[in-house]
């Protein structure tokens, strides 16, 4: 459903469009919990005298919120200990907050602004978090956006204690839908989550912690909403629709029918598929298939399994280093890596090296300025020139592979020489946790991920090299039909039935068979219901999804009859035109498939 874009003021109906981050659909009364400072700073001038009282009343507002993010801090840390993940990711997300609060940088600003300027505590604060910001603001990296909102949360807590105006977010206790200027893990905290319906914040992206949050409460999100404390009115009637990223405050009858609807039908569905999540992936012909998931933190194991997940495809340890604000050390990474090959034992977890680069920049200190950075140091290549983050990384690795079933994957591999490079320090980590006499698993599968064109020319003499392959869809199309895959000007050209995209993934899966080693398909391609079809007629039985997706592809595939999609693959490498092979198996899989295709399209974002 795609609600009427235009905003009517009859009724104050508002549609607002955002950033989806958690999906499904919530429907009930809004409740505002923190709303921007900014607006309301005392903009006042001081005389000399009042410079010391001043400084000293900053001082003590700040040291009041550093007392506090600990004792919330410390509570984490309790529950860490009991085995919470999402406490102990929570806690060092606090942590960044208090090194912001007590930086000398920030402070000492906000102390000369008062004494030298001679304006209020608010406005001396305001002023040296706005110059901060400021240095961030020309920097295009979704890591510094975080690490600003990350700024200006602090800043508004701050504002706020200055104020005498803390937020007392306990008090609000029925089940609403709750809006925030942006929310900190130490907000959150005092929300009862069986009483969060649904979160919607101005701030935030798809990396923000908000996403984090509900997404492992399970509940819909929408983030980066312009205008949201102008329209919502505390309980106000409001749809967060998490699929499509909208939010519709005060909706029309029509409206609110429709999504009622939508609403039933899809967790009757979701509650229906998800009783056979733990049901194999076998297709009516009895072809077994292999269903893993894409994760981006080891928290989300619990939910692997849930869903019925056999495994990591693809561990995506950017996060580990994105969410944060200095490098992780190896023993931190360690503690990581093997938290989810422990947890996932004697399931198989495949550790990817750093992906960092382009869009997934993990710091100031490893930044460098590129015309052009999805064709620059990206993934394997920004390892090779960062080579102690590389080492680092490799280590903590195989000292964890002694606790379960792990695999290294090396990303955007572009050619033989570039592949035995990484080999070769792989090696050189090995020896060197020899010498110390370290243990690691010394059978350890290695795999490349296959990204880029380049890798699938050659792809014959990179099989001879590991033993797996991954074939990284998001990338390579991205590569090979030359878009950004994030660019919404050529979004309509980013298909992944173009026949190039077809034979570049058919020639992997012959080259790797020819090699004896397996290939699995981890990126968005593999869950949807068309691409599937076709990669199972071309004979690739391992797929790796995000895990709320995992028991509708394992249901897809067991309605699937592999024999008849092989017949239907044939038939697709003849076609010249992504249409045509649309149409093609559109006809083929439609009767099959039918029932679920709308409900793979509301999930996806795709059309059908
Ligand atoms: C891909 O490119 O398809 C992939 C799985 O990697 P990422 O999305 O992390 O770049
Ligand atoms: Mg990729």
């Amino acid at each position: 459903m795609r609600p009427d874009q235009k905003m009517t003021t009859a009724g104050r109906r508002h549609l607002i469009t955002g950033v989806a981050v958690s999906s499904g659909i919530a429907i009930g009364p809004a409740q505002f919990i923190n709303r921007r400072d900014n607006a309301i700073i005392v903009r006042q001038r001081i005389r000399p005298e009042e410079v010391a009282a001043e400084t000293a009343r900053l001082d003590a507002a700040v040291e009041t919120l550093v007392r506090e993010f600990s004792e919330a801090q410390a509570q984490l840390r309790d529950q860490a200990a009991k085995g919470s993940r999402e406490s102990r990711e929570q806690a060092d997300i606090i942590e960044a907050h208090i090194m912001i609060c007590r930086d000398p940088k920030l402070l000492g600003l906000a102390r000369s602004n008062i004494s030298e300027r001679e304006i209020s505590a608010e406005w001396g604060w305001e002023k040296a978090v706005q110059e901060m910001l400021a240095a961030f603001a020309n920097i295009d990296s979704p890591y510094l956006r975080e690490r600003a909102a990350d700024l200006q949360a602090v800043s508004s807590r701050v504002t706020a204690c200055l104020r005498g105006n803390r937020l007392r977010l306990s008090a609000h206790t029925a089940p609403k839908i709750f809006f925030a200027h942006d929310l900190t893990p130490a907000d959150t905290l005092a929300l009862a989550p069986e009483n969060i319906i649904a979160l919607v914040t101005e701030m935030g992206g798809k990396t923000s912690h908000t996403g984090i949050l509900a997404r492992s409460l399970r509940i819909p999100c929408v983030v980066g909403c312009p205008g949201l404390e102008e329209a919502v009115i505390d309980e106000a009637l409001v749809i967060v629709d998490g699929i499509n990223g909208f939010v519709i405050i005060n909706p029309r009858e029509a409206e609110l029918a429709e999504y009622r609807e939508q609403q039933s039908r899809f967790s009757l569905y979701e509650s229906d598929i998800r009783k056979q999540a733990a049901l194999p992936a076998e297709s009516v012909d009895g072809v077994r298939v292999s269903v893993y998931g894409n994760l981006e933190t080891s928290r989300e194991s619990v939910l692997l399994k849930e869903f019925g997940g056999e495994g990591v495809g693809l561990y995506r340890t950017e996060f580990g280093f994105l969410s944060r604000h200095n490098l992780p050390t190896e023993n931190e990474l360690f503690e990581d890596y093997r938290r989810i090959v422990e947890e996932m034992a004697p399931h198989s977890v495949v550790l990817r090296t750093l992906d960092a680069g382009a869009d997934k920049m993990i710091g100031q200190r490893q930044r460098v300025e590129e015309e052009n950075p999805a064709l620059g140091l990206r993934a394997i290549r920004y390892c090779m020139r960062h080579q102690d983050i590389f080492r680092r990384q490799l280590r903590a690795m195989l000292r964890a592979s002694v606790y379960g079933n792990a695999a290294i994957m090396f990303p955007m591999i572009s050619g033989l020489s570039e592949l035995r490079l990484a080999k070769s320090i792989l090696s050189e980590v090995k020896q060197e946790l020899d010498n110390e006499g370290t243990e690691y698993n010394r059978h350890l599968p290695l795999g490349s991920m296959i990204e880029l064109p380049a890798a699938v020319f050659v792809a014959e003499a990179l099989a001879r090299e590991v033993d797996f392959f991954s074939i990284g869809t998001n990338d390579l199309i991205q590569y090979s039909l030359g878009i950004d895959r994030g660019n919404k000007y050529v979004s309509y050209l980013y298909q992944p039935l173009h026949p190039a995209i077809i034979l570049a993934i058919k020639h992997v899966v012959d080259m790797a068979r020819q090699a004896g080693i397996s290939v699995c398909v981890c990126g968005e391609m593999a869950a949807d219901p068309y691409s599937l079809a076709v990669l199972l007629g071309m004979g690739i039985d391992e797929f790796s999804v995000t895990p709320r997706l995992i028991p509708f592809v394992k249901n897809l595939i067991r309605r699937s009859d592999v024999a008849e999609f092989r017949d239907l693959a044939r038939q697709v490498y003849r076609q010249n035109s992504a249409e045509s092979v649309l149409r093609l198996i559109r006809q083929n899989i439609y009767g099959r498939f039918s029932g679920e295709l709308s409900f793979f399209a509301a999930m996806t974002g795709s059309e059908i």
